[in-house]
């Protein structure tokens, strides 16, 4: 019998992180739970490297690089929120490890990066996301829709989106709209930054950036449905006509699963989904009036360089500012674009891309108390 797999999980305490635990547990032949990087809170999980504290502080992003790097260690989950997931993704996969990614904004901000250091293992091969295995399940479902496809015969990608919490009441005021509003999200339960973001929309947006690097198709051959049911993960269209979508409950052991145990399938992940819960399947237009966050994502990337990273950043510290109730929700979305319209820097290599994020930040800051005002 072959030894376990030997896993870290970066981000362990946050809901991906615990629903990994929750995987590998239920698992113990198959993985071993090698490393693991913990918050505030404690998992209370034995391991070979456990690692307190925050992303960003030093002694912390020094033992996670000794942990992904270490030898013995064969796949990374990478469920640290937000851009501080960057490095240590981008030394795992330098150490040839295979990658579970979790984090989008890894992607979003050095999408071309990253994936050149996961080809390496890829071999030229598609999807190119076996190198790196998504945990996001939309795009989780589009891997799952292109095994064994040719890239050639793909016509366009869809990503499916609830719409959040907003999108069925077009008569609310989202100049009005409280944080506990925000927060209460019709289908998934997340943590409270993807949940805002769904909210805006501006996590499909950010999708959509991971979706164009994860797969290699180009930004205007992928677009967003609002399907508010979440059964329907997201589709594939094919040269032939064809469409292929993955279906299932919304719950994220299964792409954690999927991503563990590829190019396997582990029994029971979930439980399963009977076709009476199929019924009454709905898809709607994206109305990028009322949700601007998908255009701005698409126009950064096509501009490339910095801007998805400010893009990124911008939303970052915009939706901290609503979480903590310093701007209105529609308030978001207008200090993404205001950060971007500013933005005059490049973003062709690393520490470009983090001077990019590093330089939104500030500019924030210094114009918090007029983007207060907006
Ligand atoms: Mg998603």
């Amino acid at each position: 019998m072959t030894r376990p797999i030997n896993v870290v999980v970066l981000g362990a305490t946050g809901s991906i992180g615990q629903q990994t635990l929750d995987v590998i547990d239920r698992n113990p032949g198959r993985f071993k739970l090698f490393g693991l990087t913990e918050g505030v809170r404690s998992t209370n999980r034995q391991a070979e490297f456990l690692v307190q504290g925050k992303a960003g502080e030093s002694d912390f992003d020094a033992q996670v690089e000794a942990m992904v790097t270490d030898p013995r260690c064969d796949l990374v989950v990478v469920a640290i929120p937000g851009a501080r997931a960057l490095m240590p993704t981008m030394s795992a996969l330098k150490a040839g490890k295979e990658v579970a990614l979790a984090t989008k904004e890894v992607l979003v901000m050095a999408g071309a990066l990253v994936m050149k250091a996961a080809a390496g293992r890829a071999q030229g091969a598609f999807p190119i996301a076996k190198s790196i295995r998504p945990i996001d399940s939309e795009h989780s479902a589009i891997w799952q829709c292109l095994w064994g496809e040719e890239r050639e015969n793909v016509r366009r990608l869809i990503l499916t989106a609830s719409g959040g919490p907003f999108w069925a009441h077009p008569d609310l005021d989202l100049d009005q709209v409280t944080v506990e509003q925000a927060l209460n999200h019709p289908r998934w339960s997340m943590g409270p930054k993807v949940t805002v973001d769904s909210a805006t929309l501006m996590n499909k947006g950010l999708e959509l950036i991971e979706a164009h690097h994860l797969f290699g198709i180009p930004l205007d051959a992928i677009s967003v449905s609002i399907h508010p049911q979440s059964v329907v993960h997201s589709l594939v269209e094919f040269v032939d006509g064809s469409l292929k979508a993955q279906l299932g409950r919304p719950d994220m052991r299964l792409p954690i699963a999927v991503a563990l145990a590829y190019p396997d399938r582990l029994p029971d992940a979930v439980p399963p989904t009977t076709l009476s819960e199929l019924s009454g399947l709905e898809f709607q237009e994206l109305d990028e009036k009322r949700f601007p966050s998908v255009r701005l994502a698409r126009e950064a990337a096509a501009t490339g360089g910095g801007h998805p990273a400010v893009l990124n950043a911008a939303n970052e510290e915009a939706v901290n500012a609503f979480l903590g109730r310093e701007i209105p929700f529609s308030g978001i979305v207008r200090t993404v674009e205001r950060a971007l319209s500013a933005f005059t820097g490049s973003g062709g290599s690393l520490d470009q891309i983090l001077e990019a994020d590093r330089w939104t930040r500030a500019y924030i800051r210094n114009e918090s108390g007029s983007l207060r005002a907006t």
